[in-house]
């Protein structure tokens, strides 16, 4: 799992209305900003890393709310790699939904034995499960004063109305960032991964199971939310290099940092 750094500023900046317009569309907020809405900070220029990897930084705006990105997209889509880069380049705070289970699944708790069976079936964790996770992660990091990719999240319809309910406007959801590329070729990095990964789920049999509740549940939510509002889905190839697909992401998210 990534990990990222937080950083702040301290003018106060009014929401733009594009910003409100996707979040309130995906979050069901309304339309006006609230208190709530309003960011309180922009600001000044922050310095690039040694070694120049960060010229194209953007600042990250401390707001009453953490900004935070779905990131979608099929099993060994490149979800991870995307998510890195971001990380890496952006100061995002990354948490992969996946990871935060797996390591539910090492501990010797009641949930462990669940969440084992259903990563090794490719089948979804119960939502209570997962969000309290996510939140519990969020928190800490810092909360409201980190932007965050949560990554392999929501899974289904289920996961996304118990982020509605548990987290809901506490959050400025900006979207989903939706990585697409041929079943053939994440079968291809899953099992390249496989070598390595040591993961249940990493093999030829588990894999197709996880494509087919990829399709079924997973994909509608994309396909709702970008009837929704188009804005709210920022799709990019991931079947490009790595650096290519962060180039492509960063064009369609960079205005909602
Ligand atoms: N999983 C889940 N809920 C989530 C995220 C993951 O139930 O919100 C489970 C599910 O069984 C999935 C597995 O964890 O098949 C692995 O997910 P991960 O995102 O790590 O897989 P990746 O897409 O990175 O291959
Ligand atoms: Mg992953």
């Amino acid at each position: 799992m990534g990990q990222g750094c937080c950083t702040s500023r301290s003018v106060v900046e009014p929401v733009s209305q594009n910003q409100n317009a996707s979040v309130n569309s995906i979050t069901n907020q309304p339309n006006a900003p609230g208190p709530l809405a309003v960011t309180t900070g922009v600001s000044t220029h922050q310095p690039a890393a040694a070694g120049g990897e960060d010229k194209d930084f953007i600042p990250i705006r401390t707001t009453a709310k953490p900004i935070v990105f779905f990131v979608l997209g099929g099993p060994g889509s490149g979800k991870g790699t995307l998510c890195a880069n971001l990380v890496k380049k952006q100061k995002f705070v990354h948490f992969s939904a996946g990871d935060l289970l797996r390591e539910v699944a090492k501990e010797d708790s009641e949930d462990s034995k669940l969440v084992n069976s259903y990563i090794s079936q490719g089948k979804i964790v119960p939502v209570r499960i997962t969000i309290s996770l996510i939140e519990n992660a969020m928190r800490a990091k810092g909360w409201e004063k980190c932007r965050y990719l949560i990554d392999g999240f929501p899974r289904n319809l289920d996961n996304y109305q118990g982020w509605n309910e548990v987290i809901g406007d506490k959050a400025d959801l900006k979207g989903i960032i939706f990585i697409t590329c041929t079943e053939e070729t994440m079968m291809k990095r899953i099992l390249k991964r496989g070598e390595t990964s040591g993961r249940v789920d990493d093999n030829v049999d588990t894999a197709k199971k996880r494509f087919v509740t990829y399709n079924s549940e997973t994909f509608p939510i994309i396909e709702a939310k970008r009837k929704e509002n188009p804005d709210s889905v920022f799709e990019v190839s991931a079947e490009n290099s790595p650096d290519q697909v962060y180039a492509e992401c960063m064009k369609k998210i960079a205005h909602h940092l």
